[in-house]
């Protein structure tokens, strides 16, 4: 079975057939789906993350905010953030880190907002996963100034980044999660760092519902299509797809002490 390590279904690309996604992610094997919601915290929109979690057993929730909605982030954001973490299938504050790809929220707001995400997270022993997109060397500085010590680590999800971003972050002791890109055509440099990585830090995802793998690129992605993700990173590790999804989710389950 293979678990599906970051999504975004709770959002309105799916508001018409989310239960048939759910429905064809199972028939898939796809067992389990990490639901990660974002967007701006006042909108509501962490309370419907949480919500479709509570409604599926196949469902955990991630809620934290976005580097491109570091702007909108401030103690009321904080508070909601904690009393929704409260509910037993939310295992990770995420996504957080830093997007200087797209700049939407400021450079210094987006480090400010995720050092103060990073230090509420470690307060209530949560996990991280991290979005970090032309940012390399700062998101690593402050996650060694600010998460060396923590006790529980994180998740580079969607890695897209340098093999020495991949070495560091392993070393540090994160997860890295790879979605459609390393099936992409062009992805030769990305498929030769997966290969590099090893195996009991591996992770699988989609980021559905952009980003869709070989070969339905050109339609809206979904967590069934993480099997396309499983097959190549299979393929780079010498391994067969069952005993990739085998690793990948025995990795999710280890990690977030399921
Ligand atoms: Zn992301
Ligand atoms: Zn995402």
């Amino acid at each position: 079975m293979f678990i599906d390590s970051h999504a975004h279904i709770d959002g309105p690309e799916f508001d018409a057939d989310r239960e048939a996604v759910i429905k064809r992610a199972q028939a898939a094997g796809v067992s389990t789906i990490l639901n990660v919601g974002t967007g701006d915290p006042h909108s509501g929109a962490f309370e419907r993350a949480v919500e479709l979690g509570r409604q599926h057993a196949s469902i955990y929730t991630a809620i934290g905010t976005h580097p491109h909605d570091a702007r909108l982030y401030d103690a009321a954001a904080e508070k909601k953030i904690k009393l929704l973490i409260s509910s037993d299938h939310v295992i990770a504050w995420g996504e957080i880190g830093l997007d200087f790809h797209y700049d939407n929220s400021p450079r210094d707001v987006q480090a400010e907002v995720f050092k103060r995400q990073l230090r509420a997270a470690r307060e209530c022993d949560l996990p991280v996963i991290i979005h970090t997109r032309e940012a390399e060397s700062e998101t690593i500085d402050i996650l060694q100034s600010e998460y060396a010590r923590a006790e529980r680590r994180g998740i580079f999800h969607c890695f897209s980044g340098s093999m020495d971003l991949a070495q560091k972050a392993v070393s540090i002791g994160f997860m890295i999660s790879f979605s459609g890109i390393v099936t992409f055509k062009k992805a030769d440099e990305l498929r030769a760092i997966a290969k590099q990585v090893p195996l009991e830090r591996l992770l699988i995802e989609t980021d559905c519902p952009y980003l869709t793998p070989v070969p339905h690129r050109g339609k809206r992605n979904e967590p069934a299509y993480v099997v396309e993700v499983a097959r190549c990173l299979a393929a780079l590790h010498g391994i067969e797809i069952e005993a990739m999804a085998e690793v990948t989710g025995e990795n999710f389950r280890r990690f977030f002490r399921l």
